[in-house]
């Protein structure tokens, strides 16, 4: 383990922002941009990343580990114990002050933070716990907080990280305790879920009371695709399972990025299009009424990278098109490709209102050039033509590659 006699608060913020930057659990795009001449402001490449709030804003948010010490050993991670790097902590009055610095500065919205161990669980999230309530008490910091619970924290802890709050998370991060104890094999899985049972009877309660800043908030995790063979099927199951009984407000799909050299993790480039299929699926799943079993078979426990989830049902489905949107059920036409909940929502308000027509769809948010294939209006096709004259065209659209990967739902 390296560690720097004297360092200096920009280093210490680089070295744990850095170390944060792999967790998706709040979506990041950070940009690097210089102060130009008559200009205020310039931003940083670590640090800031996006995410979105109860209301559907986008925020920025200063995203960093408390410390980049860790007691454990996952294979996957930068900052495990094995890795020598430098180490660093910022002490909880030192972090509240940063963020409340950033934020007075217009930096940042909020706040996402996560950690490595650093003496024992217990510690390490009292220290967190200490930091978020030194920002809500002291700094009177009324904004977002995203806060990481750390496994094997007693109930009474955990139930104190959560009151400061909007959301917490703890992270599964591989599909079945076979993947979890043979790359992270101080992590429990049974502890995580237990955790994760805790927090949502815990949250259900505050939003009764009505109190704290969870009551509108929630819990997510985050679970890493590509560092071992669990196949799609079986990670979208386990996201189906813990959004119905721990109504999570997301899982977060995360692409594994090589960063050790570890003879247990695959030698590959991030699968970012598989992580993209995952979360169309996922949304299948939680907005447009699909079952797991129309989207996979135990056949076929993988999604097809080179087509969008819907459209591959659609096709394996062409019997139940063309749908007229004139008079079709919302769980219908959730089935269009290119309608989604918002177009077909309003379709059942407009066409109450008038009749609709292809510009009126196109107005409302519909993606005409690939719902034409599978609706008719008042009985007639888009261009007058049957689906099945159709199919040549949609097999070519279909069949280049290039074209489905800006497929989107
Ligand atoms: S517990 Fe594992 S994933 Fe978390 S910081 Fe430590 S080594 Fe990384």
């Amino acid at each position: 383990m390296l560690l720097r006699k004297s360092i200096d608060i920009y280093e210490k913020l680089s070295l744990l922002a850095n170390g944060a930057k792999y967790d998706v659990s709040c979506a990041s795009s950070g940009v690097s941009r210089k102060n130009l001449k008559n200009q205020v402001g310039n931003t940083s490449r670590f640090g800031v990343c996006h995410s979105w709030s109860s209301d559907g804003r986008c925020i920025s948010l200063l995203k960093i580990l408390l410390t980049n010490f860790c007691n454990n050993d996952c294979a996957y991670c930068i900052n495990r114990k094995k890795n020598d790097i430098y180490r660093t902590v910022l002490m909880p009055d030192e972090l509240a002050k940063i963020t409340y610095e950033f934020y007075r500065r217009n930096y940042i919205e909020g706040l996402f933070l996560s950690s490595g161990i650093i003496g024992n669980p217990e510690l390490t999230m009292e220290m967190m716990i200490k930091t978020v309530s030194l920002l809500r008490l002291k700094y009177r910091f009324n904004g977002y907080i995203h806060l990481k619970l750390i496994p094997s924290t007693s109930e009474a802890t955990v139930s104190e990280a959560i009151k400061w709050a909007d959301r917490v998370s703890v992270n599964l991060e591989l599909p079945n305790k076979k993947s979890l104890e043979y790359l992270a094999p101080d992590k429990k899985m049974d502890n995580i879920l237990n955790i994760m049972n805790f927090v949502t009877k815990t949250i259900d309660t505050l939003k009764e009371e009505k109190t704290f800043y969870n009551s509108r908030g929630g819990q997510s995790t985050q679970l890493i695709i590509g560092a071992t063979p669990d196949s799609d099927l079986e990670i979208l199951r386990l996201s189906s399972y813990l959004y119905k009984n721990n109504k999570l407000k997301r899982v977060y799909y995360s692409a594994y990025v090589p960063i050790n050299d570890d003879s247990r993790l695959p030698v590959t480039k991030p699968p970012l299009l598989r992580e993209h299929r995952l979360y169309q699926a996922d949304w299948l799943i939680r907005f447009y009424g699909f079952r797991i079993d129309e989207i996979f078979s135990e056949k076929k426990p993988f999604l097809d990278e080179n087509i969008d989830p819907k459209l591959a049902w659609a096709l394996r489905n062409l019997h139940f098109f063309p749908i007229d949107i004139t008079k079709a059920s919302l769980e219908s036409l959730l089935r269009v490709p290119g309608i989604g909940p918002l177009s077909a929502k309003k379709i059942l308000k407009l066409r109450k209102l008038a009749n609709l027509d292809i510009n009126a769809l196109k107005k409302i948010g519909v993606v005409v050039k690939r719902a034409k294939y599978f609706i008719t209006i008042n009985g007639k096709f888009f261009e007058d033509k049957k689906l099945y004259d159709k199919t040549p065209e949609m097999n070519k659209i279909f069949s280049n590659r290039n074209s489905q990967l800006t497929l989107s739902l």
